[in-house]
This record gives structure tokens, C-alpha cells and sequence, in this order.
């Protein structure tokens, strides 16, 4: 998913929606009016992301109560269909037209966001374990972050953060307190030269569901000195 040559080629040639399969003259792969159907997320919550029931609230009760150790995380759209379709095809068949379609939707609402110079130093996106990168055959967090770093012309860390050793999923996990001990210490950080410049970072991941893996990324990034950490996903899932 090189989105240089990748978007040059999309440019020139027609291509089918994702959803209606109607034909376009896009440069990503869904329709102006499949992608208005999209569950945006308007009314969120400024700090953990999730979608807050109650108009004008900017922060959500339990991130008033309990302030999550990231400063913010962002997603542009719900898990929900037809996204979750898409996501699922992205990761586990390789399709990346549907990764690109929802990388470009995220860059596109990160633009105000991330404008002037609210822009992160650093991209690094969530790491698999190697074991699941050699199955994968690629890391998803990565391809959405190369479509930001070159919508956004940011620097891009692949390799900034290991993820040490294999966990189960954490959606199987019962609690918040198993889902923390699952993943705790399971990352290491490779203190690049770009890495140790950066103030402000994104951590990128394609869905953020629980918020451990996240919260044990950012606690690990502020402890080594960095000073915001930012969170930026293709959709967020609730539980
Ligand atoms: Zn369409
Ligand atoms: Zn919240």
C-alpha cells in the first residue's frame, strides 16, 4: 500500500466502490455517497474518544472520574457495519483498498485536528508481535500510518515500538484488570534518533476497543520523556 504510485494509478484508473460497487474516479475506493452512509462519530468524548450520549458534554463521566494516561484519542467512525466488513477485509484478506479508503477518511478528519502546528513530531503505529506479523504478513497500524505521514508530510517511526511477546486478544479478557495484566510489559521502545527528538506522538492502530494496549504504549512513552500522546484509529469499538 505504497500511497505515492498507489494514488497516481488510482487517479488514472476507474475503480468500483467498496459498497455499492458503483464505478469511480476516485483516488480511494468509495463513493461520495457510500461514504456519507459511513457511522461517522460526532458527539465524542475529548479524551477517551467514545461516542457520548449527551450533547455538549465534552469529556464523558468515566474519563472525568478516571483520566485516561493518553491525552486524546480520535477516531473518525464507529465500529459498526459496513466498517467492521471493511476492517476485517483489510486485516485478516489483505485487502487494502478498503485500508487505504479508511486511512484517507481518517487523514482527511485528522486535517483539523492537526493543523498549523498542532501536527504530532512522531507516528508510530501500535506493533504486532513478530509471530503475527510472519502470519499477517503485514501490521495494518503501519499501512494506515504511512497514509498519514504522507497526507500529513509527518515522520513515520515503523520501528519505534515492539510489542516483546505474544498476548491473546484483549477482547477476550474479562476485566479491565486482566485486560492490564495481559498486556503489561508486553512492549519494548526502540529509541530511534527521531524517536528521542519528538515531543508530541500518535500512536496509530486500526480499532481501539478496550484502551489497554494504548494506555500501557502511552504510560511506557511518557515515562521515556515524551510529553502528549495522541491516539488516532480508523473506528472505535465499545464492549
Ligand atoms: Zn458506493
Ligand atoms: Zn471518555
Amino acid at each position: 500500500m505504497d500511497p505515492e504510485p498507489g494514488s497516481r494509478a488510482r487517479q488514472l484508473l476507474p475503480t468500483l466502490c467498496l459498497i455499492c460497487h458503483c464505478t469511480l474516479h476516485r483516488t480511494y475506493s468509495l463513493c461520495g455517497d457510500c461514504e456519507a452512509d459511513l457511522p461517522w462519530l460526532d458527539s465524542v468524548c475529548g479524551k477517551c474518544g467514545e461516542e457520548t450520549l449527551e450533547p455538549g458534554v465534552d469529556i464523558c463521566s468515566r474519563c472525568r472520574l478516571d483520566p485516561p494516561n493518553f491525552d486524546s484519542c480520535f477516531a473518525p467512525l464507529a465500529y459498526r457495519p459496513p466498517v467492521d466488513k471493511l476492517i476485517t477485509n483489510f486485516k485478516f484478506h489483505a485487502d487494502f483498498a478498503s485500508g487505504y479508503a479508511l486511512s484517507r477518511i481518517l487523514a482527511g478528519s485528522l486535517a483539523q485536528r492537526w493543523r498549523g502546528d498542532k501536527c504530532p513530531d512522531l507516528l508510530l503505529p501500535v506493533p504486532l508481535h513478530e509471530s503475527r506479523l510472519r502470519q499477517r504478513g503485514f501490521n495494518q497500524a503501519l499501512e494506515i500510518a504511512k497514509v498519514l505521514a504522507s497526507e500529513h508530510k509527518t515522520p513515520l517511526c515503523a520501528r519505534g515500538l515492539r510489542k516483546l511477546r505474544p498476548t491473546p486478544p484483549q477482547t477476550g479478557m474479562q476485566g479491565a484488570r486482566e485486560r492490564g495484566a495481559n498486556i503489561r510489559a508486553s512492549f519494548g521502545l526502540e529509541r530511534t534518533a527521531e524517536f528521542r527528538k519528538a515531543r508530541r506522538v500518535a500512536l496509530v492502530d486500526d480499532v481501539v476497543t478496550t484502551m489497554s494496549t494504548v494506555m500501557e504504549l502511552a504510560s511506557e512513552l511518557k515515562q521515556a520523556g515524551v510529553e502528549k500522546v495522541e491516539v488516532c484509529c480508523l473506528a472505535r469499538a465499545v464492549l
